[in-house]
């Protein structure tokens, strides 16, 4: 890694960088087999601060479930270890890697005597989708595959595996010389995007899929909707929304903890609204980031500050 950084946490041990390594016939390499999370630590007067750790901590720990997943870790183990990557490495901000997966036992598809192994990294890391991307907004391209359902693999768990239709949609975008992916649900309504959520605004409300549409419960996505609701927004959280629709919104944004909160100013060859970042997006969004620089002081229980 060319970072300036060089430690990861590995199944209970401080490791160096390249020494955290697995065997190729690991399980979660051939079947999908694990679960993460994405955080960012945010640089604030106070010191490095992690946005809201402990409900990514729960998430984990419920995308495990489905797939018998034994974290032999507590959170609060969890914690110490992210606390002190980020310490030892003077990080000022950061993005987070959790990480659990089956490990090397055999290789039937049953991971019966397979190991958890559980990771953390931590490194920089810049906006997700350009620099330009929070300011401008991106351009993005509805994709031709469809997102699974949840009665086929559970989509609110964050599995290693799923990743793969986020890879082809996000591809594919890219290839036609698009930024990002809007992915359609098995009905074809508006699910989200490889790696963020959507939200669409229409005559100053605002419209975002429920859980039942097969998206993943984003963090990024709960902030946005209570950030908005707070600023005097009506927001529909459980909207079904049509492919159509997102050509004729007035504004379109992604939430993520990578990606944060970005807007969207063309779907397809459709350019939305005025095709810059429209006002209420902008309103959440410097809410948004008022809030994670900690610029304001509310909401400080969905911070966990670093500094000793
Ligand atoms: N949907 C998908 C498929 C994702 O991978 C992500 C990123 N974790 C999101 C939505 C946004 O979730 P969050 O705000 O918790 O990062």
């Amino acid at each position: 890694a060319e970072m300036d950084i060089d430690t990861i946490w590995m199944d209970g041990e401080f490791v160096d960088w390249d020494e955290a390594q697995i065997h190729v016939l690991t399980h979660g390499l051939h079947y999908g087999s694990g679960v993460f999370e994405g955080v960012r630590c945010y640089a604030t007067e106070h010191g490095p601060a992690i946005f809201r750790w402990e409900e990514h901590l729960e998430r984990l720990y419920n995308s495990a479930k489905p797939y018998g997943l034994d974290i032999e870790y507590t959170k609060e183990e969890l914690t110490e270890a992210t606390v002190e990557l980020i310490r030892r490495q003077d990080l000022a901000s950061c993005y987070i890697r959790p990480l659990a997966f089956y490990g090397y036992d055999s290789l039937g598809v049953s991971p019966e005597g397979c190991p958890t192994q559980v990771a953390i990294a931590c490194w920089p890391w810049g906006t997700y989708l350009g620099e330009q991307a929070l300011e401008e907004g991106v351009d993005v391209m509805v994709s031709s595959w469809r997102k699974h359902a949840s009665s086929q693999i559970p989509t609110n768990a964050k599995t290693t595996g799923l990743y793969v239709n986020s890879l082809l949609a996000g591809e594919e975008a890219r290839r036609n010389g698009y930024v990002e992916a809007i992915v359609l649900n098995k009905e074809g309504n508006v699910a989200e995007g490889p790696g963020e959520n959507i939200f669409v605004v229409r005559d100053g409300e605002i419209y975002t899929p429920g859980l039942a549409e097969s998206i993943l419960d984003g963090i990024t996505r709960r902030t946005a909707i209570t950030l908005a609701r707070e600023q005097g927004y009506t927001v529909h959280d459980e909207a079904t929304i049509s492919r159509g629709e997102l050509y004729t919104a007035d504004e379109l944004f992604f939430t993520g903890s990578a990606a944060e909160i970005t807007p969207i100013r063309l779907v397809d060859d459709v350019q939305i609204g005025d095709g810059t970042r429209g006002p209420i997006t902008e309103d959440v969004q410097s809410a948004f980031f008022d809030l994670v620089e900690r610029r304001v002081s509310d909401h400080d229980e969905w911070f966990h500050y670093v500094s000793e």
